[in-house]
This record gives structure tokens, C-alpha cells and sequence, in this order.
């Protein structure tokens, strides 16, 4: 039996060989710094687990998520690799994120105190990585608070600083002037270690955009998202890595007909046609995390054609105008792939490629090939 038939019709594909290639690809681009494959939200929409385990197998030597759950949900599959939690840390998730064997971010010498007393309860080392804010303004020490952070985390004996990291906010433009600025200011934070005639732990800084962008902001790791799915971080970077899309969002038609003139199409009546046309409806809404801002912008492809949306997109359907085109139902309908980029999607419903991939949520089951 296909894989599909058990299913509704309307499923994502996620080629995991696609997956690896990229990760191939950005390992070959820089050189020998490592990779740290992000599989935050559910792996970009590609299924966290799956998509964990392939690059476990395949050689990845640790993974970033950006909460403790999804860090603790890799754990109970079976995830054995370093981990590291990019988000905050509450006190109150100390023992958990120890008990789990996860790295946690630090960045107050207050919270590297509760974590070196929570370590020392349980008799172990905790392991973190020092966040330094360079310009990102989220979380992090600010680069010229740094330096006492880094005196202090020297001291506490049950905790093992195996990182130092930061974040890019504009690594993804054409402009690079903010980006160099905050490489600057990390790099200059780093010069702690040398002067001090000691080994640096782990220093990144680079996401995708930093990985196309900045092979200076390379260091020690890089932490890829976006491209290791086969996603440029934007339409301004250049493609210095070449990658393949990994997901295909696929569905059926499920209904045909001639709507007449005068016959609005879905709710709220915002399409009609002054000729009679051919339109069918396609079981996918915002309910499975299709924009609703897709509503008379979006496409689709059946049978090799790009065809318009037509009305609104409802919460669990909407339907598409063939004009005198041809559909059967059953045909596959294509929502991502077959030429239709989550970029095309993200700039039809006003967004980017994170949000339309991160937004197809657990109603669409996914299929891995
Ligand atoms: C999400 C995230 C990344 C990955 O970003 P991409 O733009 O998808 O490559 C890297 N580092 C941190 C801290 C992140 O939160």
C-alpha cells in the first residue's frame, strides 16, 4: 500500500535525503568549522524526531533547539547528541535541563550561580554556552557588559562553559554594515580567552544568512536553520550553497464544478467570475496552517499548470479557478513544490519562508521518503 492511501488527502513530503545533502553542502562551505543542524519547531515543519535522528546517523556532531521541551521530546526519542537549548533558562527548569544532560545558554552571572548550585546538588557538571548580545537586542549580556560575565564563569567548578555564542539580526540583507558590526563586537569580546593565555570554548555566531554571507563569521560552528531545509534565509543572499527543498506540500482535488457569473465563490463573496468557469475545492485550510491571507492570491499546480485561488481560503478547504483548464477529482494538487517555492507562498501571503513552513501544523501528516 502507498504510504498516502491510509491517510487524508492532503499530507507534506519530507525528503530526509534532501536534509542531509544540504547538511552535506553547508559542511563542505565551511570548511572546518562544525555544524550544529537548528531543529527548533518541529524541524521548521519537517518533523523534529525524524529529522533529528537522520542527521544523528548521518554524522551531525550536536543539534540546537530553542526550547527545553523540544530538547526533552529529542531525549526520549533516543537523541544521545550534545543539545543546546538557545532560549532562556527559568530557574525553576535548571534540574530538568541538567537531569536531561542539555546545554543551557547563559548569560548573567546570577543565573550561572543557580545553575552551578543546581549541578553541585546532583553531583554533575552542567555544560552551557555563554549568549552574548551584539546587537540582536532579545537575550545575552550586552558585548560591552561582557568581560565580567566571562571573568566570573571562570569560577564556578560544577559548570563547564563548552560554548560562547551570539545572534545575528540582519545577516539575511544586502546591506552588511549591521552584521560586521556585531561580528566586530563578538569578536572583540573574545579576545578575553587569548589574553588570558586560555583555550576559547566553542565560539558561533552564524546562521544561515551568516553562513552565505559572512564566511568570516564562521569560527568554531555554525548553526544553520533555514538552508539545511533547502530555504534561502531571503530573497537578498546570495546562493553560495547550493541546497534542495526538502518539503512538498501536496493534496487532491475533491470536488469539481461550473460556478456561473453572478455565483460568488466562498465566504464573504470575494471572487466571481463574468464567464462561466471550471473550479474545483482542495481539502487544505488555515486550520492546517495555510495562510488565510492566501485568499485570492495564492497558486497552486495541477497537472502541471499554476492555477489561482479563488474566494478565501476556509479553515479546512478552498478552491481554485481552472478557468477551462482540466481537473479530475483525485488529481494532485500541488501547494508547495513543483516549482512553487515557500518563498513564492511567503511573498503571496506577505510573510517569509519561516512562518509558511513553521505554520503547517499537526493536522497534516507527514510522509517521509
Ligand atoms: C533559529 C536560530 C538559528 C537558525 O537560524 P536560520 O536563519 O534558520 O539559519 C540559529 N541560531 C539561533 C540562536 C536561532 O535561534
Amino acid at each position: 500500500m502507498n504510504p498516502t492511501d491510509a491517510i487524508r488527502p492532503a499530507h507534506v513530503e519530507v525528503s530526509l535525503g534532501a536534509i542531509a545533502q544540504n547538511y552535506d553542502a553547508i559542511r563542505a562551505h565551511v570548511g572546518t568549522a562544525s555544524v550544529m543542524p537548528v531543529v527548533k519547531a518541529n524541524a521548521y515543519g519537517h518533523g523534529i524526531v525524524e529529522v533529528a535522528r537522520h542527521l544523528m546517523n548521518h554524522g551531525a556532531p550536536c543539534l540546537g533547539v530553542a526550547l527545553l521541551e523540544e530538547a526533552v521530546v529529542l531525549r526520549q526519542a533516543g537523541i544521545t547528541l550534545p543539545i543546546l537549548v538557545f532560549g532562556g533558562v527559568a530557574t525553576r527548569q535548571i534540574p530538568q535541563f541538567i537531569a536531561h544532560d542539555l546545554m543551557m545558554a547563559a548569560s548573567s552571572i546570577d543565573k550561572l550561580r543557580q545553575i552551578d548550585e543546581a549541578a553541585a546538588a546532583v553531583k554533575t557538571k552542567a555544560r552551557v554556552h555563554l549568549k552574548i548580545d551584539t546587537g540582536m537586542e532579545r537575550i545575552g549580556v550586552h558585548w560591552y557588559n561582557a568581560e565580567k560575565l566571562l571573568e566570573a564563569s571562570l569560577s564556578f567548578i560544577n559548570v563547564e562553559v563548552a560554548g560562547i555564542y551570539s545572534h545575528f539580526a540582519n545577516s539575511d540583507a544586502a546591506d552588511l554594515t549591521s552584521a560586521r558590526e556585531q561580528l566586530a563586537r563578538f569578536l572583540e569580546v573574545l579576545e578575553f580567552y587569548p589574553k588570558r593565555g586560555l583555550q576559547s570554548p566553542q565560539r558561533h555566531i552564524a546562521n544561515s544568512g551568516g553562513i552565505l554571507q559572512l564566511p568570516e563569521s564562521h569560527l568554531d560552528l555554525v548553526r544553520p536553520g533555514i538552508m539545511l531545509y533547502g530555504v534561502y534565509p531571503s530573497k537578498e543572499v546570495p546562493h553560495t550553497v547550493t541546497l534542495q527543498p526538502a518539503l512538498s506540500w501536496k493534496s487532491q482535488v475533491v470536488y469539481f464544478k461550473v460556478v456561473q457569473p453572478g455565483s460568488p465563490v466562498s465566504y464573504g463573496a470575494t471572487w466571481q467570475s463574468d464567464h462561466p468557469v471550471r473550479v474545483v475545492t482542495v481539502p487544505v485550510g488555515y486550520g492546517d496552517g495555510y495562510f488565510r491571507a492566501l485568499s485570492n492570491r495564492g497558486q497552486v499546480v495541477i497537472r502541471g499548470q499554476r492555477h489561482p485561488i479563488a474566494g478565501r481560503v476556509c479553515m479546512d478547504q478552498f478552491m481554485v479557478n481552472l478557468e477551462w483548464g482540466t481537473a479530475y477529482n483525485g488529481d494532485a494538487v500541488t501547494l508547495i513544490g513543483d516549482g512553487i517555492s515557500a518563498q513564492d507562498v511567503a511573498d503571496w501571503a506577505g510573510t517569509i519562508p519561516y512562518e509558511v513552513l513553521t505554520n503547517i501544523n499537526s493536522r497534516v501528516p507527514r510522509v517521509y521518503v
